[in-house]
């Protein structure tokens, strides 16, 4: 049924990455920061645009919209779903947790998830069938989005949506951050034997012009320290580095863990 879909990671800018899924005619594009790139993907494998897939309102991930829909839509209808409360213009498609993105063309069902913090209107994909999650700038490899908009605890309680998908669950977020992110965690948890192991395993992705997206849920749980802010190792850390006095509040642990990254090197 869906075996067919196949996901193109698409570069764009510095370290953005853009997604299209597609089944060989039809594509979907996740988060089309940039027209000019997607464009040339979609000439070179001769795929058709069906809809557009937006996870939050920067520009990085919606500022190519109109020169696709100018260049795109000028015989039909492409469907820009968007979330409902992130005050992006474009969006014809509102959603909101729960409602599910029926995709016919790819025979593809995403179900919707409430992410707020990175922005408050964040919404993040699941495929349930497929495993693939695509979740714009809220859990990145090895580190989580910028609180921009949100409060440390709802993008802990966001958080913790994304980590109860299964392990199996592909991660296509939205930057190529993952080295930066894994030097972070290294320092909160010195001793986290997969850590270590990752980090190694990355470098040499990088070294070689690989990308490190798409992760999975699973080796997120293990070395991502903003899906660890419970864990004795993680708690012990902030203590031991003065960035917490107690260890009661989670919320506040979750936020010194966030402020502690902003500022490291
Ligand atoms: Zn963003």
């Amino acid at each position: 049924m869906n075996s067919s879909l196949t996901i193109l990671t698409v570069l764009a800018f510095q370290d953005n990455y853009l997604w299209i899924i597609h089944n060989g005619t039809h594509a979907v594009v996740v988060d089309p920061g940039d027209s000019v790139p997607i464009l040339h993907a979609l000439t070179q494998h001769k795929l058709e645009l069906s809809a557009i897939l937006l996870t939050h309102h920067h520009a990085d991930h919606i500022g190519g919209v109109p020169a696709l829909l100018a260049k795109l839509a000028t015989s039909r209808q492409i469907p820009v779903f968007g979330p409902a409360n992130d005050g992006i213009s474009v969006v014809t498609e509102a959603l909101r947790q729960g409602d599910t993105v029926h995709l016919p063309e790819l025979d593809l069902q995403l179900s919707v998830i409430d992410v707020p913090g990175h922005t408050l209107g964040h919404i993040a994909y699941f495929a349930a069938t497929q495993h693939w999650l695509f979740c714009g700038d809220t859990l990145f490899a090895g580190g989580c989005g910028r609180l921009f908009e949100g409060t440390p605890a709802q993008m802990l309680t966001s958080l913790d949506k994304l980590a109860q998908l299964p392990d199996d669950t592909m991660v296509y977020c939205a930057h190529e951050y993952t080295l930066s992110n894994l030097r972070f965690a290294t320092e909160v948890e010195p001793d986290n034997v997969q850590l270590k192991q990752r980090l190694v395993t990355e470098k040499h992705k990088r070294d070689q012009g690989i990308p490190t997206v798409p992760t999975q849920i699973g080796l997120e749980k293990q070395t991502n320290p903003f899906l660890r802010s419970r864990q004795a190792s993680v708690i012990s850390s902030l203590l031991k580095h003065h960035k917490i006095t107690n260890s009661h509040d989670e919320a506040a642990n979750f936020a010194a863990l966030r402020e502690w990254k902003n500022h490291f090197a």
